[in-house]
């Protein structure tokens, strides 16, 4: 057993697995076989099932909408009206052009004016988008957007730092090697000594 292949045998008392379509299940085996193996060799059988159910996982993202996790705000926030931050949020996404995985941490700050959210919540939003098809670029763009929106706070910083699977493992095969992308906004983006120091903060 050299993967997590829990899903062979039903747990119970948990929900019945969701039914995979037929056609996405001849799609992934003719995947199989353009890539090189037999899709009716016995290791293979459950495998299209598993990918198809396994690619809803990693794209539950399409069923949500991120911005509710920020719906819930605390106005009491005892005059703190300095920078909130929540770093080396662990997060996986896939890339839109190879669908291959896009591993990586991000950091994110806000300046409330009076307004708060539950830490979490940060975590929550990012994880929302990221289980999309997605380009860094744009993940690091639609969570600043999402906060600066929602929370209306006087400053927005979000960093990403990822390794992109269909580099690292194709291609110019390099492995170490991360891509960087920031989006600030409001104060951050305007005042140079606030940009600099939330970047602090944030350990670059
Ligand atoms: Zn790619």
């Amino acid at each position: 057993m050299s993967c997590d292949q829990d899903d062979h045998d039903h747990p119970v008392g948990l929900p019945a697995k969701p039914p995979v379509p037929d056609d996405v299940q001849d799609a992934i085996r003719t995947l199989i076989r353009w890539a090189g193996d037999d899709p009716a060799r016995e290791g293979l059988l459950d495998t299209p099932a598993r990918v198809a159910r396994a690619w809803k996982e990693y794209c539950q993202g399409y069923g949500e909408d991120p911005s509710v996790h920020l719906s819930r705000v605390f106005e009491e926030v005892g005059g703190y009206d300095e920078i909130v931050l929540l770093k080396d949020i662990p997060f996986q996404s896939h890339c839109e052009h190879h669908m291959a995985p896009i591993i990586g941490k991000a950091a994110i700050a806000y300046l409330p004016t009076n307004r708060v959210v539950g830490i979490s919540k940060l975590a929550r939003v990012l994880h929302g988008y990221a289980r999309r098809l997605q380009i860094q670029e744009r993940l690091t763009a639609e969570v600043a957007e999402c906060i600066w929106t929602h929370l209306e706070p006087r400053g927005v910083a979000v960093v990403i730092e990822a390794s992109h699977a269909c580099m690292t493992a194709r291609g110019v095969r390099t492995p170490g090697v991360n891509m960087v992308t920031s989006r600030v906004m409001g104060l951050f983006r305007r005042d140079e000594r606030s940009r600099a120091e939330v970047l602090k903060l944030m350990g670059y």
